[in-house]
C-alpha cells in the first residue's frame, strides 16, 4: 500500500501551512520518516509550477506562502537546498521572481537553478522514451521534493505531480516532445519515464486553491482546501483526481498508463489515504477535462473513424483575444498551424487543423484566456453525455 496523506487546509498563511504540512508529515511517520527521506548531508531540490510569468499568490503558480512553509522544515534537515523550474514560456528567473518565490528563497539560503544546463541520460526500464537531455539541476539533487499546482490540463487532463516534472524538460525541447508525443497516451508515457529519470522523492501538491475549468493557466479559481502529501506520484495524483471528481482514476490517461505497466499505485484499494477522507473533501462540481472517448458506447472498432471528432480542437473568444500571436509562438509544429486574419484592426487567429496535433501549448499559454478547448459533431455529442 502506497501512503498519502491528504489535509485539509483553509488558508496561505505560511504558520497555518507549516502546521499542516508537519501534521501531514506525522501521518507519513513523522520525524523517522523525514529523516529517510532526506538523509543527513543530502541536497533538497523543490520544483514549483512556474507555467509562465505570473504574479504572485496566481493560481496559475505553486503559492510562495506553501514553498516558504516547506523551506522552513526541509531546511532542518539539509542545508544545501536549492529550487527551480523551466516554464512553457518567458524567462525562468523572471517567473520565479515575480510568483515571490526568490524573495522567500532568500530567506532559507536556497539557491535558484534555472534549469538551462542539461544532462543527457537514459533510461532503461523505460515505457517508450529511453534516451533524454534533461536539467542537470533536478537530476543532480539527491532529494527532489516537486510541489505542483491541482489544475485542469488540455491534454494530460489534470497536473499534478507527474505532469509538474515536464518542467525539468528545458524550455526549447518540450515542444520537441510534443511534436514526438501527439496523443494522451503516449504524452504520459513520456512523462512517466521522465519521472523514472529524476527520481522524484516526495510530492506536495497544492489543492488548496485549485484551478478547473479552461486550465492550466485561464480557469477558474477553486477552494478546494486540501493538500495532499506522498513519496508516489501516481498515488498522489491518483488521491488528487478523485477529490476534483474522476470517481475512476483510470479516465486520467497518466493514471491509466502508470495502472497498466505497473509503474505506481492508483487504485483506491492501493492507496491508503491519511487523515482526511477523499469523501469528506470532495469537490462539488469542479469542472473537469474529460476526454469523450471514455463514453461506453465507444467501441475500439469505431475508433479510427471518430478520433477526428473525439478531441476538442482550440478555438478563439474573438471579444478576450488582443491579438499578441503568442499562440502561433508557442505552437511546437513548424510550418504554423496559426496563422492570422484582420478583425477588426488587430489580428486573431485561424487553425488549420489538419495540421493541428492537439497538445493544446496555445491554449496553455495564451494570456488573456482567449482560447477554449471545443468538441464539434459527434464528439460534442458524446461529451455533453459524459459531462
Ligand atoms: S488567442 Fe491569445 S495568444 Fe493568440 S493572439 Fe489572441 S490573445 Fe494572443
Ligand atoms: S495550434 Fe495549438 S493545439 Fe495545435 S499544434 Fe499548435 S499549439 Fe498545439
Amino acid at each position: 500500500m502506497e501512503r498519502v496523506a491528504l489535509i485539509r487546509c483553509e488558508s496561505y498563511d505560511v504558520d497555518q501551512l507549516e502546521q499542516k504540512l508537519r501534521d501531514g508529515f506525522e501521518l507519513l511517520g513523522g520525524e523517522s520518516f523525514l529523516r529517510r527521506l532526506i538523509p543527513a548531508g543530502s541536497s533538497v531540490l523543490l520544483k514549483p509550477n512556474l507555467l509562465s510569468i505570473e504574479t504572485a499568490g496566481s493560481p496559475v503558480v505553486t503559492h510562495y506562502a506553501l514553498f516558504e512553509a516547506v523551506l522552513r522544515i526541509v531546511k532542518d534537515y539539509s542545508d544545501k537546498l536549492s529550487f527551480g523550474d523551466s516554464p512553457g514560456f518567458g524567462d525562468s528567473r523572471r517567473a520565479a521572481d515575480k510568483a515571490g518565490l526568490i524573495a522567500v528563497a532568500g530567506r532559507y539560503g536556497a539557491k535558484f537553478e534555472d534549469f538551462k544546463e542539461t544532462v543527457h541520460v537514459k533510461c532503461e526500464q523505460a515505457l517508450l522514451c529511453k534516451s533524454w537531455d534533461i536539467a542537470r539541476a533536478p537530476y543532480e539533487a539527491d532529494v527532489l521534493i516537486t510541489l505542483p499546482k491541482l489544475k485542469t490540463h488540455g491534454l494530460a487532463f489534470m497536473t499534478g505531480a507527474i505532469k509538474n516534472q515536464f518542467g525539468c524538460v528545458p524550455g526549447l525541447q518540450k515542444p520537441a516532445w510534443h511534436t514526438r508525443m501527439t496523443d494522451p497516451q503516449n504524452f504520459s508515457r513520456m512523462l512517466l519515464d521522465l519521472n523514472t529519470v529524476v527520481n522524484t522523492s516526495f510530492a506536495v501538491l497544492d489543492g488548496i486553491t485549485a484551478m478547473d475549468g479552461n486550465g492550466p493557466r485561464n480557469g477558474n479559481p477553486y477552494q478546494l482546501q486540501a493538500l495532499i502529501m506522498g513519496a508516489g506520484p501516481s498515488a498522489v495524483d491518483a488521491v488528487a483526481a478523485r477529490l476534483i471528481g474522476y470517481d475512476n482514476p483510470l479516465e486520467v490517461p497518466a493514471l491509466k498508463v502508470a495502472y497498466d505497466n505497473g509503474w505506481g499505485a492508483v487504485l483506491p484499494e492501493e492507496i491508503e489515504v491519511l487523515g482526511e477522507s477523499v469523501e469528506h473533501l470532495k469537490a462539488a462540481h469542479f469542472k473537469l477535462v474529460r476526454s469523450s472517448t471514455s463514453s461506453n458506447r465507444i467501441t475500439d472498432s469505431m475508433m479510427p473513424l471518430l478520433r477526428g471528432a473525439m478531441v476538442p480542437r482550440p478555438t478563439v473568444r474573438p471579444d478576450k483575444c488582443i491579438g499578441c500571436r503568442r499562440c502561433a509562438e508557442v505552437c511546437p509544429v513548424k510550418p504554423q498551424v496559426i496563422s492570422f486574419i484582420d478583425h477588426s484592426g488587430k489580428p486573431m487567429p485561424r487553425w488549420n487543423m489538419d495540421a493541428c496535433i492537439r497538445c493544446f501549448c496555445c491554449q496553455e499559454l495564451c494570456p488573456e484566456g482567449a482560447i477554449e478547448l471545443r468538441y464539434t459533431g459527434i464528439g460534442r455529442l458524446l461529451h455533453r453525455q459524459k459531462s
